[in-house]
């Protein structure tokens, strides 16, 4: 009976021992650093780390053209601008994201178009994206959320119809497949992101795949990557013809990324077999609803997140995190506070200081209620921060605090 007192009531923590953890970085990474370093360059078209990465890269992947970037945010853009993307474009994408899907789309002056989601993936919906296209629409950017895949298959099939570009945002999924393809290998581009967050670091950085696998294509992706420099054309080709950052990757993150890119099969099973581990251990709960995964799909859980129905459960979402926490199983409310257009940027209207450009375009608007699905997935859902160095006994012990913290609140409405 005390056994199964609260932690917040002063029972024992579900959680008996601290979560395994692990070192990221090791001598494969500095060895990689030292012959950076030996190169007496760190500029990537001058060495090899970069190019190294993305020919690993490229073989993981099954691919033949990919470019480097400083961020996944730049990966992002540099795939917008490469589609043609532009002034009063619209682009498609999901209102449960990281900012840095919408950054690009904002820079190329274009209008991000919010569409509902599906309740238990938390990925786009494809029946709310087609319903959202216009004469206007350009582009969809998919994000593939934490891990697990869109629902390619109509969502290509919607595209080809209207003929949009479809850009995936893999930043938080590597290794994800969709009926045995690699997300990032299905739409047009696929970008990923190595900040210090995701699945594997650089620090910071980005990748992005050219999937047409047209040189032409690649010519144009690495291009506005790098200040429109035209580097392949036997000289070296300056002039400006059309605007494009600077958002090279440097020596040093190639460096780290080869060494990172042989971890990333491990790591992405591990996680893979914890997200699944902890479904398994909680699916039977009632008023909880553990992460869907898209049929067809394989998730590399770069968190795992699920759903509380409080009538069924007698409490709120915020409670049964806290209390869960308590456990010593650290749980957050949701993944963002809100959904991205509930933004003040997008309230106001503000992309620019002083500005409300592109947004004067536009009659697209940003009210609560635009994404119901969204909007509720982030009021009801429970993140649980996964790691591949945690041990099958921190799974156990994550499950059966979340079984302990239930079951309280089941017995709370029963009685
Ligand atoms: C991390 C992330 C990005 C941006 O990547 P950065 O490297 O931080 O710029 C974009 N989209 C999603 C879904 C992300 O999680």
């Amino acid at each position: 009976m005390s056994e199964n007192r609260l932690a917040i009531h002063g029972g024992p923590k579900a959680k008996t021992t601290p979560f395994g953890t692990g070192k990221r970085f090791g001598l494969e990474e500095a060895k990689e650093l030292m012959e950076a370093l030996e190169q007496n360059t760190l500029f990537y078209h001058s060495g090899q780390k970069v190019k190294q990465f993305l020919d690993d890269f490229n073989r993981l992947y099954g691919v033949k053209y990919s470019v480097a970037t400083s961020s996944g945010t730049a990966a992002i853009h540099v795939a917008l601008g490469a589609a043609g993307v532009t002034v009063g474009d619209e682009v498609i994408t999901s209102p449960i994201t990281d900012q840095g899907t919408l950054i690009g789309i904002l820079y190329q002056n274009a209008i991000p178009v919010f569409a509902d989601l599906d309740p238990h993936t938390y990925n786009l919906d494809p029946a709310s994206v087609e319903a959202r296209i216009t004469p206007r629409t350009k582009a969809i950017v998919v994000v593939h959320l934490a891990g697990n895949p869109c629902d390619m298959d109509p969502i290509m099939e919607i595209a080809r119809k209207h003929r949009l570009k479809v850009i995936e945002d893999c930043a938080q999924s590597y290794l994800t497949r969709y009926k045995g393809r690699l997300a990032g290998t299905i739409g047009d581009y696929g970008c990923f992101s190595t900040n210090d967050f995701k699945h594997i670091s650089t620090g910071d950085g980005g990748i992005v795949t050219v999937n047409s696998g047209e040189e032409e294509d690649f010519r144009v992706v690495h291009a506005f990557a790098d200040k429109n420099y035209q580097r392949f054309s036997g000289q070296v080709m300056r002039d400006l013809s059309y605007l494009a950052p600077n958002y090279r990757m440097t020596e040093l993150q190639g460096a780290v990324g080869i060494a990172q890119l042989k971890k990333l099969p491990w790591i992405c099973e591990k996680r893979h077999r914890y997200g699944e581990r902890i479904t398994e251990g909680i699916r039977d709960l009632p008023g909880i609803e553990p992460h869907g995964v898209t049929e067809g799909g394989w998730c590399s859980y770069w968190f795992y997140m699920f759903r509380v129905n409080e009538t069924a459960l007698g409490c709120t979402r915020d409670e049964f995190s806290k209390t869960l926490t308590a456990e010593g199983i650290p749980a957050h409310p949701g993944y963002i506070p809100e959904v991205v257009y509930l933004n003040p940027l997008f309230q106001k209207r503000q992309a620019y200081l002083n500005s409300h450009f592109p947004f004067e375009l536009t009659e697209v608007t940003y009210e609560r209620g635009l994404c119901p699905t969204a909007e509720h997935i982030l009021q009801t859902a429970v993140r649980i921060g996964i790691s591949e160095f945690f041990t099958d006994e921190d799974i156990d012990e994550i499950i059966g605090g979340i079984r302990k913290v239930a079951a309280y609140y089941q017995k709370s409405v029963a009685g």
